[in-house]
């Protein structure tokens, strides 16, 4: 760069007001399309695992309560999630979806990273399981 040119950007500068923000004091609204967090309605859910398949990440699994009665928990292991919706795209029947206002998303331990969503009583059921599977030596 010519020593004028950078002159004069610095001269440009100067006047300008600084473009940055002074984050987290002054929020603009996040982009409708922005890649946050994700949610799982269970209503709409098959259990057709699809979701879990096509996830690069291996960030989704579907854990079934009663196949029959369309009960199913999901855990999201968000640690591991790479944004790329994928999993949206593969669901056919719409449960999944990226909020654009959970994207605020650091923590200082990896607690907040495991996500469950399902109804409240499937989730209680999952936690028995779990639970069950845990405390029984032989499996
Ligand atoms: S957004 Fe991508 S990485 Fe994250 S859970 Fe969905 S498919 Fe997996
Ligand atoms: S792809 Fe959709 S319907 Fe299938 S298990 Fe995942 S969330 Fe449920």
């Amino acid at each position: 760069m010519k020593l004028g040119t950078m002159l004069g950007d610095v001269w440009q500068s100067l006047w300008k007001k600084p473009i940055t923000q002074k984050y987290p004091f002054e929020r603009i609204e996040a982009p409708e399309r922005l890649r946050g967090k994700l949610t799982w309605n269970p209503e709409a859910c098959t259990g057709c695992a699809l979701c879990n398949k096509d996830c690069p990440a291996d960030a989704i699994e579907i854990i079934t309560i009663d196949k029959k009665a369309k009960r199913f928990v999901m855990q999201y292991h968000m640690d591991r999630c790479t944004y790329c919706a994928q999993c949206i795209e593969s669901c056919r029947f719409g449960c999944i979806e990226m909020s654009d206002e959970q994207w605020e998303l650091a923590a200082t331990n990896k607690v907040p990273f495991e996500v469950s969503y399902g109804r409240d009583e499937d989730l209680a059921e999952a936690l028995a399981i779990f639970a069950g599977a845990e405390a029984d030596p032989t499996e």
